[in-house]
């Protein structure tokens, strides 16, 4: 069901023509859903350098919980887990937790109609770039290949004697921690807590907010830096920002020119709809 005329009042940004309707004897802006995604797919479809931002609100219609709010990971797991120091201190300790986490129940997630729209319309010549803070893998599950990983992946494990990069085949995981043939310890490749961005996903993500004139902002709370600067430096560029998020984020009042409060897959799968010829 589409939050048509009942949804929450959203009171930022200033919304564009045709977007927020308001109704006599209300006070805030009321989001109309078919103009809004009329809007999003004449944005998309005249873009000439169309990008994507996607955080951990995009996979949660694959069964991937988003860290923060409810049934978010944090509610249930130690976020000291994912601390460099922490973890070198006792991998023991904390390799059966990620296993189970990032291995175990992220392996089994298929990617959404999101990740499918997005792969869609990359391979259409539409999509540029794609930077996600996701380390699920799902955007190149669902066929997307110019994707950014501002935090890396865990599809591969990094070892920290050699420096070597393996696939995390199952056989590597079965005893814990796993080694590495040098005897140095695997680390999942994503960024831990207390390391910094890989060089090569950041500057890929400040070319591609330089070069954007429309980016859409996808399931991002916007709290995590410096990745949520990327929307923040497109923006700065002049580019025209699109939302989609349930709820509002950090973005929302900062850079949002259009805020569509939809669920990832929903507001994917109806602008995919409006934008058929
Ligand atoms: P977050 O966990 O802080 O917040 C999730 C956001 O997604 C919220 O704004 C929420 O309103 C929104 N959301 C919830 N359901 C949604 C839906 N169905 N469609 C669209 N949006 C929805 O996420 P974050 O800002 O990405 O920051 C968390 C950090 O944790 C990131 O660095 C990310 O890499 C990492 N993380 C990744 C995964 C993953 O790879 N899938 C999962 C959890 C956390």
């Amino acid at each position: 069901m589409l939050p048509c005329g009942t949804g929450a009042p959203l009171l930022t940004p200033p919304p564009l023509p045709g977007t927020m309707v308001h109704p006599m004897n209300d006070p805030g802006p009321v989001f109309h859903a078919p103009e809004a995604i009329h809007k999003a797919a004449t944005l998309i479809r005249r873009a000439s350098y169309l990008t994507a931002f996607t955080g951990a609100g995009i996979s949660v219609e694959s069964g991937i919980p988003p860290f923060r709010g409810e049934g978010g990971l944090w509610s249930r797991y130690d976020p000291r887990l994912l601390e460099l120091d922490s973890f070198l201190a006792h991998p023991e300790k904390a390799w059966p937790v990620l296993k189970e986490i990032f291995y175990d129940h992220f392996g089994q997630a298929r990617p959404n109609r999101a990740h499918q729209v997005l792969a869609a319309w990359e391979q259409r010549g539409l999509l540029k770039t794609l930077v996600t803070q996701n380390i699920d893998a799902l955007h190149h599950a669902a066929g997307s290949r110019s994707v950014v990983e501002f935090h890396g992946n865990s599809r591969q494990l990094v070892c920290l004697g050699c420096g070597a990069r393996v696939e995390a085949r199952r056989d590597l995981l079965a005893e814990l921690p796993p080694r590495c043939a040098c005897g140095g310890l695997y680390k999942p490749d994503f960024v831990f807590f207390g390391e910094g961005i890989p060089a090569e996903a950041h500057r890929r993500s400040r070319e591609a907010a330089a070069r954007t004139d429309v980016m859409l902002v996808v399931g991002s709370t916007g709290e995590v830096y410096p990745a949520a600067l990327v929307p923040r430096w497109a923006s700065e560029a002049g580019a025209t920002i699109i939302e989609i998020n349930p709820g509002i984020s950090e973005f929302t009042a900062a850079v949002s020119d259009l805020y569509l409060p939809l669920k990832a897959a929903e507001a994917f799968g109806l602008i995919e709809e409006e934008m058929r010829p």
